[in-house]
């Protein structure tokens, strides 16, 4: 079977500036939403790079249950939210981040999709990550 290449799938995505994953899978960026927020190429390739850094601290997340270096990472991973926030050129504002879809994260769901993005969100005293800040 031919391989599935990057230019194959910029091809069936033209809605998308496609990127390749660290795991060899295929995501993009919206051309609409970037044309709409006027944002410049060097900036999409920043938005780009910080998608692949929250991947890679996913990543680091779902290999450790210890509770501190996962509050270290979750910081990290509102970081580089609150950036591409500015990249975007949104509002830089922490109620944005849907912080419970971290890996880890017991906080619930469903009532803080809910509440997005009023900020009126649920953390659970049983959350290795937002457990400590109830
Ligand atoms: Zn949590």
């Amino acid at each position: 079977m031919e391989k599935y290449t990057l230019k194959k799938a910029q091809e069936d995505y033209p809605g998308y500036i496609v990127y390749e994953k660290a795991d060899g899978s295929f995501s993009g960026v919206p051309k609409g939403l970037i044309e709409k927020q006027k944002v410049s190429k060097p900036n999409v390739k920043k938005i780009i790079k910080l998608h692949l850094k929250r991947d890679a601290l996913y990543a680091l997340m779902e290999k450790t249950d210890d509770a501190e270096a996962l509050k270290i990472l979750a910081k990290r991973v509102t970081e580089n939210e609150l950036d591409l926030q500015d990249l975007w050129k949104f509002e830089r504002n922490v109620d944005f981040h849907k912080f419970w879809e971290m890996p880890k994260c017991k906080c619930p769901r469903l009532d803080n999709i809910d509440a997005y993005p009023t900020g009126y969100y649920v953390k659970s005293g049983d959350c290795p990550i937002h457990g400590s800040e109830v």
